[in-house]
């Protein structure tokens, strides 16, 4: 039982690898900022929870519908393979 969840959990980790997405545009990210601020709140980068850095870039996870916000210096952390829009 606990090592067919674990299986799970790998496959799913793998497909996720193939679907990723980095959405750096600019004029996209200040829209969906301006949504957020319409709602009462901001976005917030997921990994420092910096309320003041600028939000540089969402990753898009699409096999399981999640989405990373990150600031500029979270996303220079990550090590994405082709140049990053900026
Ligand atoms: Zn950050």
């Amino acid at each position: 039982m606990l090592s067919e969840v674990s299986r799970g959990e790998a496959d799913r980790d793998l497909r996720d690898l193939s679907e990723v997405e980095l959405m750096t545009d600019r004029a996209a990210l200040e829209n969906l900022s301006a949504v957020f601020r319409a709602q009462g709140t901001i976005m917030v980068c997921h990994v420092c929870d910096e309320v003041n850095e600028l939000i540089a870039g969402i990753i898009v996870l699409r096999a399981s519908e999640e989405a990373w916000v990150l600031c500029g210096p979270c996303l220079r952390k990550i090590p994405m393979q082709g140049p990053l829009a900026s």
